[in-house]
């Protein structure tokens, strides 16, 4: 076996040489067919005119990125009535003109896009970026749903193969009717895949019985993103509610009351209990930074003979009150 048939190329296409840079492997190859077709008038020649490389990533290879070296050439067109004189050596389907990427690559990455919203492909070994297959993914959907007949006037009905990603028919408008006689001709749907409306609903129900139906990926986004806004709502709402009640109340107890802002769920016995014992060794502590403060010891001594900080001392000292009265930070 070859090791262009082993890798898969072409026939025309011949492995001259590897070698392994940086974990990238590198495959030399050369064309070796005798004649290439202008892209022109498609008749055949042979007269080339001059060689040059191209170089393109393919499909990896053992775990490894594979960058091909091509060795091809240009041709003279014989046709004396081609206004191309000179033409490139096409080698379509493998590698389009001026691509990069070959094609078979292109494919992998576009399928890869397509299953994982782009986050798998950027982890194997196709040396591509997660932008960049998502840039792909969507020169794709832009290829195939541009299916406006006026701009938010007219609506149409568009059929796509979710599996194929491929649009299969455009209806002229949105009614149930024109959807459902659609589907009765292809009793082929196994699932539809629709808007929250009731127009396809009915629809569906009408032309493909057969059928399950699901709610597009878009619209369950949609709704969920509805649900948690509403719930927001009212869960602020309970809050301030709950604040105005607190307010009442404290206000005749002359309390401060503490603003929606700067409401927390309510601490846990446990909790409770720590930060009730840290703040007493704290109270304790300021008294004896106190005492020595009498008795004319400095911050640096009173901090070497409490195990402090100095830069705590002053900062007490100046504060010139208990630490826990402090406002908290939020
Ligand atoms: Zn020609």
């Amino acid at each position: 076996m070859s090791f262009s048939s082993l890798l898969g190329l072409p026939a025309g296409l011949q492995v001259l040489s590897f070698d392994l840079v940086n974990k990238v492997l590198i495959i030399q190859v050369a064309s070796t067919a005798c004649e290439s077709a202008c892209p022109g008038c498609q008749c055949h020649t042979s007269r080339i005119h001059s060689h040059y490389t191209r170089k393109a990533a393919d499909v990896a290879c053992g775990g490894r990125q594979v960058r091909l070296i091509l060795h091809v050439r240009k041709f003279f067109c014989t046709n004396r009535d081609c206004p191309r004189k000179i033409f490139t050596e096409r080698l379509t389907a493998f590698l389009e003109p001026w691509a990069r990427v070959t094609t078979r690559l292109s494919q992998e990455i576009e399928a890869i896009g397509l299953a994982t919203c782009g986050r798998l492909g950027s982890r194997l070994s196709i040396g591509t970026s997660r932008t960049s297959i998502l840039r792909r993914v969507m020169k794709l959907a832009t290829k195939t749903t541009d299916i406006s007949f006026r701009r938010g006037r007219t609506f149409g009905t568009v059929l796509v193969d979710l599996q194929r990603h491929q649009i299969l028919d455009l209806l002229a408008d949105r009614q149930k009717e024109t959807a459902a006689a659609w589907m009765k001709t292809h009793p082929e749907i196994t699932h539809v895949s629709r808007d929250r409306g009731s127009e396809y609903a009915s629809a569906a129900s009408a032309g493909a019985s057969q059928a399950i139906q699901v709610a597009a990926r878009f619209h369950v986004a949609k709704t969920l993103s509805e649900a948690v806004q509403q719930l927001l709502a009212r869960v602020l709402l309970e809050m301030k509610t709950a604040d105005q009640g607190a307010e009442a109340a404290t206000q005749a107890r002359g309390d401060s009351l503490l603003p929606i802002e700067h409401w927390r769920p309510a601490q846990e016995e446990s909790v409770k209990l720590t930060i009730a014992t840290r703040r007493a060794e704290r109270q304790e502590r300021y008294q004896q930074v106190l005492g020595l403060c009498e008795q004319g010891l400095r911050s640096q001594e009173i901090a070497l003979r409490l195990g402090m900080k100095a830069r705590t001392v002053r900062e007490w000292r100046n504060i010139g009150v208990a630490p826990d009265t402090r406002p908290r930070r939020t």
